[in-house]
């Protein structure tokens, strides 16, 4: 920090990367006169980080507080309860709720009341106060963020281009006054690329269609139909070749339909969508209903998709999901190719940014994703005693297109079932996808279990994962449990396994992205800066990042004992296990499967002897 320096710190978990860098970074902001921006990924880990931060306090007398999104901190149910998917949809209908007075949350004078302390670090007292006090949280907070030595927020406030103009001219300090953390920062490179794109839904123009109806705008809500008419046939065509996108230009896709539906060009289509919506927030308002407008939403995102038509940076796809009952989804995407510019400009205007992870794979790499010219690295080879971790690699399974059979899924059944009954307490098994989840699932309740089974669902609100974490580490207690989830999802990622909680943890197959359009287009972008480490930036890291990632939810102490299985061969290829940390990549024994030869070594281990009561 003293030589304006970017710096990337890279530690396995458990060596205590939070404290260590924000005891300095605090210290240095407050003698330095400068504001400390820590930036997580998760509302999970900057309430670790406020805890955190509270107890330096008590040391270090300083200002601190935190900042959540608007939707996160809303308190007008009305709102609340239209159950807003589209963020951009919120938001909108926020600014017209204040334009038009109709939040009783809202004063026009200003939310800066007197709050205490302890409320401005404790987000359930700030809501609680705040909804007795009839002023909106969010913008309480918002009236504390120039006052606080040391915010703790999350990435979009830095990431997304909007939110961060906002956000840093609320802050009332330049930006060079500034210094970032980014925790967990291995995810910025694909997070930056999401918050750069957009895209809208079949839904929203299904509901934009109806609001055009409603209103008699005839043309506008003739070309809607037509549009999601042609996206559904469309979007039968990708599924039946068996793909997820195909590379369209939203401008050449939409055009013949604006014509038919009477418009000379796609300029005026954008500007009646962008009027109509307008329109209709504003007699929305004047009825005192919700100032909700979809047409508004479609008109921005089809100006943006103008815009960009022409511009390399992005590309457009027609994209499907897999319905639940086997429909069609589908949604028109304009996505973002390379995030490096624009955070280079973000990172060039503040004072200095450390960046924080436990599996940053290849600093040449990750510095090139984040635009960064020049950095110091802080790398933390292998904190972890000897005998605290085993590594296991099995090499007769696969989970490769070509080898998935009946006989391999159960074979990998056959394993996890041996694993669960030789670990102590709890164990969990996680999955490239849920297709290979529910195959091996299958395989696993022919088995007598002798520990409780738990399954992450494809589809699962936050609230039904958050139940199921809290039962399956309750089970720790009572006999242990077996959780089979898939890795990058909510149960592998952001959530902490640490002591009984997952004593063995299970990494199925290499969860490599399927060949995508997509992926092929991020492929030929990577070629041009990053040359032969393309194919390895492209392919192999984002899928050895995933296993890492896994593998690390259940070490979370140097005091924790326990194993990590890696159930594919392909973690013995000299090309996956180049980018893996050095605390796994020493230890990992591989072994060819055969009957009780997991159960042996894992019962060694632990020194683990089945209750026989
Ligand atoms: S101003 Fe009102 S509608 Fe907007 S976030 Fe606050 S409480 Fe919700």
């Amino acid at each position: 920090m003293q030589q304006r320096m970017s710096c990337i710190v890279e530690a396995a978990n458990g060596v205590g990367k939070t404290v260590s860098v924000l005891l300095p970074s605090t210290l240095f902001a407050i003698e330095n006169g400068m504001k400390l921006l820590y930036f997580t990924r998760t509302k999970a880990q900057l309430f670790e980080v406020l805890d955190e931060l509270r107890r330096i306090r008590k040391k270090i007398p300083f200002k601190m507080s935190f900042l959540l999104g608007r939707r996160d901190l809303c308190v007008y149910k009305e709102l609340k309860a239209a159950d807003e998917a589209d963020y951009k949809v919120f938001h909108d209908a926020c600014r017209e709720l204040r334009k038009w007075n109709l939040c009783p949350f809202y004063k026009d004078e200003g939310c800066n009341i007197a709050i205490d302390e302890k409320a401005l670090c404790r987000p359930v007292i700030l809501v609680e106060v705040c909804k007795t006090k009839r002023v909106c949280p969010y913008e309480v907070l918002r009236s504390e963020v120039a006052k606080s030595d040391v915010l703790v927020t999350l990435f979009p406030y830095v990431l997304n281009p909007l939110i961060r103009k906002y956000f840093f001219r609320n802050l009332t300090v330049d930006p060079s006054r500034t210094i970032l953390v980014l925790d967990e920062a291995h995810n910025i490179p694909r997070l930056v690329l999401e918050n750069l794109s957009d895209s809208v839904s079949l839904r929203t123009l299904e509901r934009g269609m109806t609001e055009a109806g409603r209103m008699g705008y005839k043309s506008v809500e003739a070309f809607l139909r037509k549009l999601a008419e042609k996206m559904v046939r469309d979007g039968k065509v990708v599924v039946e070749r068996g793909g997820e996108e195909v590379v369209i230009d939203i401008c050449k896709y939409i055009e013949p339909l604006a014509s038919e539906a009477g418009y000379k060009d796609l300029g005026s289509l954008v500007e009646d969508l962008l009027l109509f919506g307008e329109e209709l927030r504003n007699y929305k308002a004047s009825k005192g209903q919700l100032p909700l407008s979809y047409l508004h939403r479609i008109g921005a995102f089809l100006h943006f998709a103008l815009r960009t038509s022409k511009n390399r940076d992005y590309a457009h796809l027609l994209c499907v999901d897999y319905g639940e009952e086997g429909g069609v989804k589908a949604r028109l995407e304009v996505f973002m190719l390379s995030g490096a510019g624009y955070l280079r400009n973000v990172l060039s205007s503040v004072y200095s940014s450390i960046f924080v992870s436990g599996t940053i794979l290849s600093m040449e790499h990750f510095s090139t994703q984040m635009g960064l010219a020049s950095y110091v690295s802080c790398e933390v080879e292998d904190p972890y005693r000897k005998e605290q971790l085993l590594v296991l690699t099995i090499t007769n399974v696969s989970t490769k297109f070509d080898s998935r059979s009946d006989e391999m899924y159960d074979l990998i059944g056959r394993i996890i079932v041996e694993a669960a009954s030789s670990s102590p307490a709890n164990i969990g098994a996680f999955f490239p996808s849920y297709d290979v989840l529910s195959s091996v699932l299958e395989k696993v309740s022919r088995y007598s279990l002798p520990k409780e089974l738990i399954v992450e669902e494809r589809g699962q609100k936050s609230h039904e994962v958050k139940e199921m974490i809290q039962k399956f580490k309750a089970t720790s207690e009572r006999g242990g449990a077996l959780l089979l989830g898939v890795m990058g999802g909510k149960v592998s990622e952001g959530v902490n396994f640490a002591g009984n909680a997952m004593n063995t943890v299970i990494v199925v197959g290499f969860p490599a992205d399927r060949p995508s359009e997509r992926l092929k287009l991020l492929y030929e972008r990577n070629k041009e800066v990053l040359g032969e480490l393309a194919k390895d930036a492209t392919y192999v890291i984002p899928a050895a990042q995933k296993a890492v990632q896994t593998a690390g939810r259940a070490i979370r102490s140097l005091l924790d004992r326990k194993a990590v299985l890696f159930l594919d061969g392909r973690y013995c290829s000299k090309d996956v296990v180049a980018y893996f940390p050095k605390w796994l990549k020493r230890r990992m024994i591989a072994i060819r499967y055969a009957e009780n030869s997991v159960a042996r070594l894992l019962k060694d281990f632990f020194g683990y002897v089945e209750d026989s009561s």
